[in-house]
């Protein structure tokens, strides 16, 4: 085992964590919804500053690990995005293709497969459904609330198992 596969890890959200989403919920605002273009808009996301800072400051002593509801397919824009604003480099987890589970179910089981052998420090993320769960099942969390709350994207992500 090397020294850098027994640091903690730090868990860390995108999208309303990260990554400010407000310029693209109106593609979510229209019936039906457009996920595509909702998705597509990502890279063009502003950093939120108190989210970029948490995890500079962590990767100091944690790996940096990013936990996201977005699909697959945007992981190559993902990853473009995290290496231009700064962000410490770091595995990304994402939700596959045929995954429409809400992201309180697939995140927590992500969380509980990283604890196995790993001491996971904290997860960071917007969703307080997400972080009641995650706490509850013994993760310290620090909840982002510094971007603003999308009702249409919180709505989203329980009844459609969405980002
Ligand atoms: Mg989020």
């Amino acid at each position: 085992m090397t020294d850098s596969s027994r640091r903690p890890i730090a868990v860390f959200d995108l999208d309303n964590t990260l990554a400010d989403t407000a310029h693209r919920q109106h593609f979510l605002e229209r019936r039906p919804r457009d996920w595509a273009g909702f998705f597509a808009a990502a890279p063009a996301d502003p950093p939120l500053a108190d989210g970029v800072a948490l995890a500079r400051e962590s990767a100091v002593e944690c790996e940096v690990v990013y936990l996201t509801g977005r699909p697959e397919r945007c992981r190559r824009d993902t990853v473009d995005w995290l290496a231009a604003h700064g962000l410490p480099e770091g595995r990304v987890h994402m939700r596959s293709g045929a995954d429409r589970r809400p992201a309180r179910f697939t995140k927590l089981e992500i969380l509980r497969r990283l604890a196995r052998d790993r001491e996971v420090r904290v997860l960071v993320d917007d969703d307080e459904l997400v972080c009641d769960d995650a706490e509850q099942a013994g993760f310290t969390v620090v909840r982002a609330r510094w971007a603003a709350r999308s009702a249409v994207l919180e709505e989203a992500q329980e009844r459609e198992g969405r980002t």
